[in-house]
């Protein structure tokens, strides 16, 4: 605690959701966000009031519920990770029924609503984030009938033959269908979300297209807006949007104007001696595509030989908490397939990849982001990813590449990327080729129509749009009553 104002220590292992919440709460007046923290004494846990924090995002109001180690590890590390994360990637064979605690995790979301039961005025707007909190709509229903809620899911959604795999289905979707909104980025989620609450319960179609933006890519209409958005369930209307969320623009381009960490950055690029230097951010995930990636590289620098180095590979791939055991055959596999790579091509001069598995601190990774002249980005399946578009934010020079994965849900909106299939070797190796060769007008050229995007659909816009779904809802309301 600084000056009465309380900083909070950084997850050791980053990810999307959180940065993109900070963003969020530190522009919305009157907002509280309930998170959770360790109980400092578990035999007598406190719930911590409202405190305002403060750190690099800005300033904004916490309250926190302590749960204790055993309820985290249960509900987040094993029931979210084992089960449920591998359902919404499309990864059957890697789902785990065994480990799951469905009675902590039903504690946990309860806990969730009650806390969000004390906290909300009468009427508020109750917003809740991703699905380790699944359950928390169906509860927090019953405790407060007054109030509005969204429910938005940072994961793809995945359609019925895959999501019914998950034994809790039906007791999630009703959950869900408490809400009053239920968000996803893209519609193609949205579309699937329909299909599941229609193979399980007698949902109906009552409105299509009637909110959320019509247009969230470069100026063309979305042509996957196929989504039902408005579902009627038990005399209740339920709209379902999609609302792609973006990056702090302004904020990024900000650090990576100025002047210290353009200096770095051109050391960093000068370090490389004419190298080509790609980059690769992501976390160790079997969703991201690690191997894959480095196994096109292999393949490129084996047809290649006059490439040969002529082009570095940074290669980040932050590793899982070690509790999350289901993580360790990936990290393997990304150790393995580098290490062959490197003792294959490498020389004393030059290791074709730096692979990291450390977390680099943000401010660090912008300064990467304006260095390399290839951004190489192609998860498997991926709900948004945030990488792709904070790379081009910090391109404020102009110039740079990128290589997307057509499965990420940043792809969709993200048109002037090099947009890839990870699954065929022939897709992969020609797009980072072409990265590779691409002449700089063209560069600038997509790059110029990646940032017009970028710049345009901010995580402020993205808060706006799901104040704008709450007036709508009770505009609606109001009109009914
Ligand atoms: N990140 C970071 N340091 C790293 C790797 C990643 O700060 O070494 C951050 C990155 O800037 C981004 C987030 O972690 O904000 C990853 O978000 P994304 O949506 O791309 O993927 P997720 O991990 O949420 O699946």
């Amino acid at each position: 605690e600084v000056d009465g104002k309380v900083t909070l220590r950084e997850n050791r292992s980053p990810n999307g959701i959180v940065p993109t919440l900070k963003s969020f709460f530190s522009t919305a007046e009157k907002a509280s966000w309930i998170a959770w923290k360790l109980a400092e004494d578990p035999a007598n846990p406190e719930f911590e009031r409202v405190i305002e924090v403060s750190d690099a995002y800005g300033t904004y109001n916490v309250s926190r519920l302590p749960l204790t180690f055993e309820q985290v590890s249960s509900f987040y590390h094993v029931s979210s990770k084992e089960a449920f994360w591998p359902i919404l990637h499309s990864f059957k064979e890697k789902f785990n029924y065994d480990p799951v605690d469905w009675p902590t995790f039903r504690e946990v979301n309860w806990a969730f609503a009650e806390a969000a039961a004390r906290e909300a005025a009468q009427g508020a707007r109750v917003w809740i984030h991703d699905y380790n909190l699944w359950l928390v709509p169906g509860y927090l229903r019953k405790l407060r009938s007054d109030v509005k809620i969204s429910f938005f899911h940072h994961t793809p959604f995945p359609g019925a033959d895959m999501f019914n795999v998950l034994p809790w289905r039906r007791e999630i979707i009703a959950s869900l269908l408490e809400c009053d909104i239920i968000g996803f980025h893209i519609p193609r989620y949205a579309a699937n979300f329909v299909s599941v609450a229609r193979s399980l319960f007698d949902v109906e179609t009552v409105e299509r297209a009637a909110l959320g933006p019509e247009r969230i890519s470069d100026g063309t209409a979305l042509s996957e807006r196929s989504a039902p958005t408005m579902l009627s369930y038990e005399g209740r209307k339920i709209a379902i949007s999609a609302a792609a969320v973006g990056v702090n623009f302004d904020f990024i381009a900000g650090r990576a104007s100025d002047p210290e960490v353009q200096a770095d950055a051109q050391r960093i690029r000068e370090s490389q001696a004419g190298r080509k230097l790609l980059l690769s951010v992501g976390r160790t995930d079997y969703t991201k595509g690690g191997v894959e990636q480095l196994e096109s590289f292999e393949r490129v620098l084996t047809d290649n030989p006059d490439l040969r180095g002529k082009v570095k590979l940074m290669h980040v791939s932050v590793s899982a908490d070690r509790s999350m055991s289901a993580y360790a055959p990936i990290q393997t596999g990304i150790e393995e397939t580098a290490g062959r790579i490197n003792g294959r091509f490498g020389t004393l001069e030059w290791q074709p990849i730096a692979l990291i598995s450390r977390a680099i601190p943000f401010d660090d990774l912008i300064k990467y982001y304006l260095a390399a002249d290839i951004a190489w980005i192609t998860p498997l399946v991926d709900g948004m990813n945030l990488v792709c578009k904070e790379f081009v934010s910090a391109r404020v020079d102009g110039d740079g590449v990128l290589v997307l994965s057509e499965f990420a849900g940043a792809a969709v909106e993200l048109h002037s990327a090099v947009v890839t299939n990870p699954f065929s070797h022939r897709s992969m190796d020609s797009a980072i080729l072409s990265a590779i060769n691409m002449p700089e007008e063209e560069r600038r050229n997509r790059m110029k129509n990646l940032r017009s995007v970028v710049s345009q659909f901010t995580v402020a816009h993205w808060g706006a749009e799901q104040q704008r779904q709450f007036d709508e809802v009770d505009r609606r309301k109001n009109e009914l009553a």
